[in-house]
């Protein structure tokens, strides 16, 4: 719809003009049905939701079970404020993620979303150390090429420059150490291993620089997801992570906002590394957008040092533990157990990547398809030999979001910056629902799309 003719229908003067958050100056589409992966606008065309939006749909669109929850909870309550209430959803939803949640882990503190989650673990590691003593443990330190959300704390943790630059003055001081990026940091003599304990070893350098005794946590997604699309750790590299923060008495925060929640094939991204962090942030999957929820999860550790010190984490949130999230979350959590999707999220996940690479692993512009489950990304480079980025001016990613969209595919593209050198790369996060067909369509639109721009 135009805005002009949209500005015929309604008595607002410019009406569609109005929402400040969109990147472009076109409207886009509307999106009025959702049914399963695809996505329908106003002129009934169809979307296949490749990226589950930012990897949050994970059960597809209007699943029935999570529509029935919901409804259920909003004609008891829509909410009511955590302060003076719980609710059934609430209760069963955290007792849920602690039965599933990895080792350590007996407490979740619910909040709206990703960034939501980054701050309160942040905060709540500082209060941590104030409870046992060490105040003066305050630094962070976090990855380059990461992301953990727009708000100021998670934007000082976060390693994406280009995104802190403008805000700078505004941020809190955080380090940043390399991340496990094999396809453009493994020396060709480098076994994975050893370059795992390469990059780890940097945390144990940062740490002993800023001085053990300053150091509060170290923040890494397991899997990376928004800047670098899917980058996956090598083995060993977070087990020798673990060990370095247990020596230096420095707390682990695992983001998992974007690669957990069955994401990568797992529940948690982070099992299949065989360690555990002392936080943990979930968002996205966990209600894989019927509603906006987050949470972190909290290991005993941490929570008995609150609960034995102060008595509570000095913190709070209107929304938090709101009902209908709540609900919707639950029944989105209940749904991937009993129709054991997780096993799919492995099986599509390896046809994914398998017809990634028969159509497009000789691409003369793709340089990298990786990834863990129904978590994927490609990335596209100048030069196949040389690794060499495509000139940022070209905005390459752009034009291929707008070349898929155009065919009815939505996928991730995103340019990340690693020490000032721009990457494109595009991730793949479809529903858990997928079969071999929906992998072969989304396959077949995305080499369509490479080739509308190359
Ligand atoms: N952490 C990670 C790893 C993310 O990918 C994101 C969002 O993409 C966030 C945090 C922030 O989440 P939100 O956008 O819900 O605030």
């Amino acid at each position: 719809m135009t805005n002009a003719s949209n500005s015929a229908q309604s008595p607002v003067p410019n009406a569609g003009t109005r929402v400040l958050h969109r990147t472009s100056t076109s409207i886009p589409p509307r999106a009025v049905r959702g049914e399963g992966i695809y996505i329908f606008d106003q002129n009934g065309k169809s979307y296949l939701d490749a990226c589950g939006g930012a990897a949050v749909s994970c059960l597809g669109h209007s699943d029935p079970d999570v529509r029935a929850a919901m409804h259920a909870q909003i004609d008891q309550i829509a909410y009511a404020h955590s302060g003076f209430f719980s609710s059934d959803a609430m209760e069963e939803l955290a007792d849920e993620l602690v039965a599933s949640a990895p080792e350590g882990i007996n407490k979740v503190y619910f909040v709206s979303g990703g960034s939501e989650a980054t701050e309160a673990a942040l905060k709540m590691a500082r209060q941590y150390f104030l409870e046992i003593g060490q105040p003066d443990r305050k630094y962070v330190i976090a990855r380059r090429q990461s992301y953990h959300g727009n708000t100021l704390g998670a934007l000082s943790v976060g390693g994406n420059m280009w995104r802190r630059k403008q805000f700078e003055p505004l941020l809190i001081t955080a380090s940043h150490i390399a991340p496990v990026y094999q396809y453009r940091d493994q020396r060709d003599d480098e076994t994975p291993e050893a370059y795992g304990l390469r990059v780890a070893n940097e945390l144990e350098a940062a740490i002993l620089e800023l001085g053990a005794e300053n150091v509060a946590a170290f923040v890494a997604e397991p899997v990376v997801g928004a800047t670098a699309g899917a980058l996956a750790p090598v083995p060993g590299y977070f087990k020798r992570v673990r060990e370095i923060c247990d020596q230096y008495g420095v707390l682990l925060i695992l983001d998992e906002v974007m690669c957990g929640m069955g994401r990568t094939g797992t529940l948690h991204a982070i099992e299949q590394e065989g360690i555990s962090g002392d936080l943990q942030t979930i968002a996205k999957g966990l209600g894989a957008g019927y509603q906006p929820i987050g949470a972190v999860l909290v290991s005993k550790k941490i929570n008995d040092a609150i609960a034995n010190g102060s008595g509570f984490f000095q913190h709070g949130h209107t929304y938090q533990g709101h009902a209908t999230s709540c609900a919707a979350a639950l029944a989105t959590q209940r749904a991937i157990k009993d129709r054991n999707l997780l096993a799919n999220v492995v099986k599509q996940g390896e046809n994914l990547v398998a017809a990634l690479e028969a159509k497009l692993g000789q691409h003369p512009f793709v340089g990298d398809i990786r990834g863990r489950g129904l978590f994927r990304g490609v990335e596209l480079v100048a030069d196949r030999e040389t690794k060499e980025p495509f000139d940022p001016t070209l905005k390459i990613n752009a034009k291929i979001k707008k070349a898929a969209f155009a065919r009815g595919l939505m996928a991730y593209p995103m340019g990340g910056t690693i020490d000032g050198v721009r990457g494109d790369h595009v991730l793949f996060a479809p529903a858990f629902i997928i079969d071999e067909n929906d992998v072969a369509k989304i396959v077949d639109l995305f080499a369509g799309a490479l080739d509308d721009v190359f």
